[in-house]
């Protein structure tokens, strides 16, 4: 069944079931990658607020969590647009980080707030990510875990938004192609 988000129509994409299952096999594959190594998971608002959720409930291991906002201003004309993070209190130094994030699209936003993370001398800085549009990725990036390669079409649900709406669907529906 299609659903309207403000101006525009979609369709469904990934069932609750499809997200939950695969959101199973991704926690199981990082509590077993990460056992011993207390991780620090750290996930970007406001999208990823669902998926870090019933990421972390299925993590066996022990680690902590929390949650930061990116927000991006014009640097130099040299570094372009910098991305820096507010929120976050933890000591990253010898912790080993896991970036959990909604939707990794061009690689703009992930690419250009590494570097800063970086900086902060993490044991190590992963990548998990729902929802991956390859065709999209213009930045070189390195996504350590992929919950679901999509197509270049619009998504929301499950905490992905369309000017501020539709994050509290349960499943993730694609954006309806004019007929
Ligand atoms: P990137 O910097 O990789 O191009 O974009 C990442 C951000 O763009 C995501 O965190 C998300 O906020 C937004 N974004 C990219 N594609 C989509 C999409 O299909 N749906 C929604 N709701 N947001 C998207």
């Amino acid at each position: 069944m299609s659903i309207q988000v403000l101006d525009k129509t979609f369709v469904p994409y990934l069932s609750e079931q499809e997200i939950q299952n695969r959101i199973n096999q991704l926690a199981l594959q990082i509590s077993k990658d990460f056992e011993g190594k207390n991780p620090l998971f750290i996930g970007i608002l406001n999208g990823s607020f669902m998926f870090a959720s019933d990421l972390y409930k299925d993590i066996s291991i022990p680690s902590t969590i929390s949650f930061i906002k990116l927000v991006s201003y014009k640097g130099t004309s040299s570094s372009g647009t910098v991305i820096t993070s507010i929120g976050l209190e933890e000591d990253l130094s010898d912790r080993h980080v896991i970036i959990v994030e909604d939707i990794v699209d061009t690689g703009k936003t992930m690419s250009s707030f590494i570097p800063s993370l970086q900086k902060l001398q993490p044991a190590s800085v992963t990548i998990c990510t729902l929802l991956h549009k390859p065709d999209a990725l213009q930045f070189p990036l390195t996504l350590d875990y992929i919950g679901f390669v999509i197509p270049d079409k619009f998504v929301v649900g499950y905490g992905l938004d369309y000017d501020g709406y539709g994050r509290n669907f349960r499943e993730i529906f694609q954006i309806k192609q004019p007929s």
